[in-house]
């Protein structure tokens, strides 16, 4: 496939912040793709919440397989829009390597404690595993990935993180929260696609789980619209298939309605490089019809998914396990590792550390300590 114009090409990278030379056989955005599925912060997706926590059931997604089935539909849809395929899937297996135990609720809870510390956002946290949390490399801290891989990986910043990212690193991936200007599309495509992934699989999971039911789910025109279809066409298909089926069909549909859209907007104003991409409005997109329906779906999700009682009960625990690791860490440092207890910034330390724990590992350290 032809990369087109307006595509990030590694032969013009911006590069990364320690030089290197190339690879013989790989080309820049392939080696960070590399990095990424080499490191400490991506095997430990595995056991990391994405709404279920993790040791509710063996079949629901975690952060790892949420973060496979974003590079699977962001791959295959920049291979149609002419993207670069290697720097969409090194975005989506690192977009949520920042990511607490316990989701949301980990998330929420160490932003909590960190309040008075400058706070805790799992973007930013993302950028910082790869830019120097791994220690993998003699000659520098974190993964030494090129700017285009980190720019897609900072989807959110706040102004005030932004300028200090651009202080430490002028022009860098935090000017663009300050001037306001978009990311590559391939940076649009995997946020697009993460969107895309999570409102399908928590679908999946929420049904399976018992938490909804495929009769609430006729309130949700984008679902129900594919339901009905597979119904009138497969008369007495019900349960597992049934919902497959009907998700199958929505996702298909999903990418082929951004597909259609995201080549309209590409055309009408035509950028002719990487550089008029990030000056121009976001270009990766729904249909308007598509994107009202997108939200009717997240909205049904966050009222009987992630409110459901039962999913709330098990978050209430999470946030309380996150604030007592780091209310003891805090006091007794030296229960952390020696590269975290040694730190100057002891909070950041200990949020650091919390953050890139496992469910699993979260839940033993907590018992230990309160042993
Ligand atoms: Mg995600």
């Amino acid at each position: 496939m032809k990369l087109a114009v307006y595509a990030c090409d590694p032969a013009h990278s911006r590069g990364r912040r320690y030089a290197e030379g190339e690879a013989p056989t790989r080309n820049a955005y392939q080696r960070d793709r590399d990095r990424i599925v080499h490191s400490t912060a991506f095997r430990r997706l595995v056991y990391k919440t994405q709404v279920f926590l993790n040791h509710e059931g063996d079949l629901f997604r975690t952060r790892l397989t949420h973060s496979l089935e974003v590079a699977q539909l962001a791959r295959s849809m920049a291979r149609t829009l002419g993207l670069h395929e290697d720097l969409v899937e090194a975005i989506a297996l690192a977009h949520d390597l920042g990511h607490t135990p316990f989701g949301h609720a980990g998330q929420d809870a160490l932003n909590e404690c960190m309040a008075p510390h400058g706070g805790f956002e799992h973007n930013l946290q993302s950028l910082r595993v790869v830019d120097g949390l791994e220690e993998r490399y003699p000659q520098f801290d974190g993964l030494n990935l090129c700017f285009e891989t980190r720019e897609g990986i900072l989807k959110h910043c706040s102004v005030r993180n932004a300028q200090l990212l651009e202080a430490q690193e002028p022009g860098g991936v935090g000017a663009r929260f300050l001037h306001k200007a978009q990311p590559s599309l391939e940076a649009q495509l995997c946020n697009l696609a993460d969107e895309m992934a999570y409102n399908a699989h928590d679908i999946d999971d929420g049904v399976r789980s018992g938490l909804i039911t495929l009769e609430q789910l006729q309130d949700v025109p984008l679902f129900d619209h594919y339901r009905r279809q597979v119904q009138a066409e497969f008369y007495s298909l019900s349960g597992r298939r049934l919902l497959y089926e009907s998700i199958r069909r929505m996702l298909s549909d999903q990418v082929y309605d951004v597909l259609a859209a995201s080549q309209a907007a590409l055309q009408q104003h035509a950028p002719d490089s990487v550089d008029a991409v990030r000056l121009a409005p976001p270009l990766v997109q729904f249909s308007p019809a598509m994107q009202q329906r997108s939200v009717q779906l997240k909205t049904f999700l966050l009222h009987h998914l992630y409110r459901h009682p039962q999913v709330l009960q098990t978050t209430d625990w999470a946030k309380q396990v996150v604030r007592e690791l780091f209310e003891a860490y805090l006091a007794q440092p030296q229960e952390m590792p020696e590269g975290h207890a040694q730190r100057a910034h002891l909070p950041r330390a200990v949020a650091d550390y919390i953050a890139g724990m496992t469910d699993r590992f979260a839940t033993r350290e907590h018992a230990r300590l309160r042993a």
